[in-house]
């Protein structure tokens, strides 16, 4: 997609600072960490939300959870704990419109988001 930030990411028309990469996930550290851990976590596949994944599309998921379970580890985060968010839409507060996830950690992190 010509405008999408995170598709420039993969493309590496714009710098990140990559933690994780393979054929079919890119994780970076967020550019506004609100945890001492702040990766995204995305698909390089074009998905703009969560309200986009189909039957054909969905098993990108089981990737972006595989690859967090390695980026907790070599973080060291994965025995302590972390979270793992996705915004959908307006009300969750989503900005970036290529599907992310966010894992959270290094910290104890508060009690559920609302
Ligand atoms: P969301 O509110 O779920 O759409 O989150 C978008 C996230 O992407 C925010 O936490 C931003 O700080 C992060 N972000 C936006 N642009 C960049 C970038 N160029 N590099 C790294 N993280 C970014
Ligand atoms: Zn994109």
């Amino acid at each position: 997609m010509d405008n999408c930030i995170f598709c420039k990411i993969i493309n590496r028309q714009i710098p990140a600072a990559v933690v994780y990469e393979d054929d079919r996930v890119i994780a970076f550290n967020d550019i506004n960490p609100v945890a001492p851990v702040h990766v995204i976590i995305i698909p390089k596949e074009h998905i703009a939300s969560a309200n986009d994944l189909t039957a054909g599309n969905s098993d990108i998921l089981s990737d972006v959870f595989l690859a967090a379970q390695k980026i907790a580890e070599k973080t060291g985060i994965a025995a302590k704990g972390y979270r793992l968010i996705n915004n959908c839409g307006a009300d969750a507060g989503q900005t970036v419109f290529h599907m992310h996830f966010h894992l959270l950690g290094g910290v104890v992190l508060g009690p559920k988001i609302i």
